[in-house]
């Protein structure tokens, strides 16, 4: 049987031969579903969309709940009794094999949750889990700032700092799925306390809550400042302010710059809030990467394109890969 239909202003054909992915985003506030095929994903076209922030007492159990509500209503909405596969970013390390969450920083619950098996079950289809800067890494390689290129580390900068590895045009994840740990590299053994327990990483320095915890402890009476606060009093001239701003992205760029020696990719992609903070923020962390490589290893630094919806685009590559076998 054959239908041809609109949905979401797009002209589609579903019938039997349409792959239809369904994919979810765990962030840590925000909880995301949606629905794409393959004709729409090569034009980065969602079929249906749906994103809820996740209340300030979520559980894993409440999101849980959440996501499926949210995956049956877009079904629902778009007439689909099933989908081909399931995509699943997740923000927190995950045990890619198995499709099992290690644990989330954010909400409490997600210790060892088999979520693969879980979703499953609930949409009677093949899952696929991973995390949320892996997943990210592989939608900007195959649909974004890394197209054509064979090599690549994706770093997300917002409330934490998280990256992904693509080379030889796939994700590597390490042999325990744990790769790409950027953020908790450690540029100053003798830096402030980072929340992994160690001294001066990479995290503790570059990421936005920092800036604002450091801003505040310096300066003793403002309260309730935000890491992109800080990257506006930074452009206004403000010289703690750019201080701090420059004091990470020098971190950041020493962990690129050890990263590049380490593994030679051809390009950095930066996502995430506080790699939205000026021309300061990239001058500074282009510059100290540069500084840190040896003068015979390449590479080029630059902004990612998809954006928030990074890692919802690579669930969907992915759920099309476990489609595809
Ligand atoms: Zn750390």
């Amino acid at each position: 049987m054959e239908e041809q239909s609109t949905i979401n202003g797009e002209q589609l054909t579903i019938n039997k031969m349409t792959s239809l992915y369904l994919v979810f985003d765990f962030g840590g506030s925000k909880l995301t579903a949606a629905l794409t095929t393959d004709e729409l994903l090569a034009k980065q076209r969602w079929l249906g969309h749906h994103r809820e922030f996740s209340p300030l007492a979520a559980t894993a159990v409440t999101d849980l709940k959440t996501i499926i509500r949210l995956g049956r209503k877009l079904l629902a909405e778009t007439g689909v009794a099933r989908a081909t596969a399931v995509g699943v970013s997740f923000g927190g390390p995950v045990d890619y094999q198995t499709g099992t969450v290690r644990l989330s920083h954010h909400v409490p619950g997600w210790e060892n949750m088999p979520l693969a098996e879980t979703l499953a079950a609930e949409f009677g289809c093949p899952v696929i889990v991973d995390n949320d800067a892996n997943a990210a890494a592989l939608g900007e390689h195959r649909l974004g700032s890394g197209q054509g290129f064979d090599s690549l580390l994706y770093v997300t900068v917002s409330t934490g700092v998280g990256g992904g590895w693509i080379l030889n045009g796939r994700p590597w994840r390490g042999h325990e799925t744990m790769a790409g740990e950027i953020g908790h590299t450690v540029v100053d053994p003798a830096g402030p306390l980072c929340l992994c327990g160690k001294r001066g990483c990479v995290e503790r320095l570059a990421s936005g809550p920092y800036w604002a915890a450091d801003y505040e402890a310096e300066q003793g009476r403002v309260r309730g400042l935000s890491g992109k606060r800080v990257a506006e009093l930074a452009a206004q001239g403000d010289e703690r302010a750019r201080r701090i701003l420059q004091r990470g992205a020098r971190a950041l760029g020493v962990g690129l710059g050890n990263a590049a020696n380490l593994v030679n990719p051809r390009l950095f992609v930066l996502g995430g809030g506080v790699a939205k903070s000026g021309k300061l923020w990239w001058r500074t962390v282009r510059q100290s990467a540069r500084e840190m490589a040896l003068p015979e290893v390449h590479f080029e630094i630059v902004p990612a394109a998809l954006a928030d919806d990074a890692p919802l685009w690579g669930a969907a590559v992915l759920a099309r890969m476990k489609a595809e076998g």
